[in-house]
């Protein structure tokens, strides 16, 4: 399969689309991003990695970083995070409280805000904020194989600026109890941690433990057990997308994380780790591109998780 035709094709055909959908804007810095951008990155098992126009332009990977935090957080606690936090999805917005009263601050999934809370609390342990930190990107640079991945001061600034809604979200969760660590230093790793800025294929060859059983098949890395990559695969397929990650299953039919930078991380067990970025959002808050995006490469190549091919 010629996947470097593939890729560019579906680049090629969308190009016209670009700036379709709207930007976030209830992060400032994310509305000064021009929505024409638009990139597509595919890595595979032998290490290559097939792109189409800015693939290597950096963007905020806003709340893809929760597929990381979760793995993360794992690697810390083991199964007992479960404790803490659920896997369901939610049917509500990422940003969503409501559910939280109801089931006494436990969040329905990592991928929530609230969820997201709850693990980047857990992943910064009984360590201060600038370790966790420091962790986070050391671990990040060494899968993606790149030091120069860091996270951009102007987006984390923005939104702790303008996190009202964070705060709202993690203040619940500390008067359920749920929080090891004071709100402020779990809310200021967690507006680093999505303020994360990485290019397309930076994403793509960091997530190669998603598709490939939990260890990177390019450097050997190993992440985590395949048993554990399995099911965070399994969450993203199924808590991925908002409030449209049925959607998302529906149409591309892979294991996804979007991030309201306009950024998608799609895993194809055994194949490949696909990253996306077009800036502007459908009304979920996915890209509306970038899905377009994966649905075509999925059609041209056949692949999907509920294929036997
Ligand atoms: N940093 C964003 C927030 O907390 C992440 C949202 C997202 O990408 O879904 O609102």
């Amino acid at each position: 399969m010629d996947l470097q035709r593939i890729v560019e094709e579906t680049w090629n055909e969308l190009a016209d689309e670009r700036g379709s959908g709207n930007p976030a804007r209830y992060i400032p810095a994310l509305a000064l991003v021009d929505p024409r951008k638009f990139g597509i990155a595919l890595a595979t098992r032998e290490g290559e990695v097939f792109c189409a126009g800015d693939a290597d332009e950096q963007f905020s990977i806003q709340s893809i970083s929760k597929v990381f935090a979760l793995a993360l957080a794992l690697e810390r606690h083991g199964p007992g995070l479960w404790e803490a936090v659920g896997r369901e999805p939610s049917g509500d917005p990422f940003n969503s409280i409501v559910q939280l009263e109801r089931e006494k601050g436990i969040p329905r999934n990592p991928f929530i805000n609230s969820g997201a809370i709850v693990t980047t609390d857990r992943f910064v342990d009984d360590r201060t904020p600038e370790q966790a930190v420091g962790d986070l990107m050391s671990r990040l640079r060494r899968m993606g194989r790149d030091e120069s991945i860091n996270f951009d001061e102007d987006v984390a600034r923005s939104e702790s600026e303008t996190g009202s809604r964070n705060r709202s979200l993690a203040y619940f969760l500390a008067d359920f109890g749920r929080l090891m660590n004071p709100v402020e230093d779990v809310l200021s790793v967690y507006f680093r941690q999505c303020a994360l800025a990485m290019s397309c294929r930076q994403l793509a060859e960091s997530s190669l433990f998603l598709p490939f059983d939990g260890t990177d098949p390019v450097t050997g890395q190993e992440m985590c057990s395949p048993s554990r990559s399995r099911r965070i695969n399994a969450l993203m397929l199924l808590c991925g997308h908002y409030d449209n990650s049925g959607q998302f299953a529906f149409e591309v039919g892979v294991p996804g994380k979007s991030g309201v930078g306009g950024g998608i991380l799609a895993s194809v067990p055994g194949r490949a780790s696909i990253a996306v970025w077009s800036p502007g959002l459908n009304r979920a808050g996915t890209s509306m591109l970038g899905a377009k995006a994966l649905s075509s490469i999925a059609l041209k190549t056949g692949w999907s998780v509920f294929s036997g091919r």
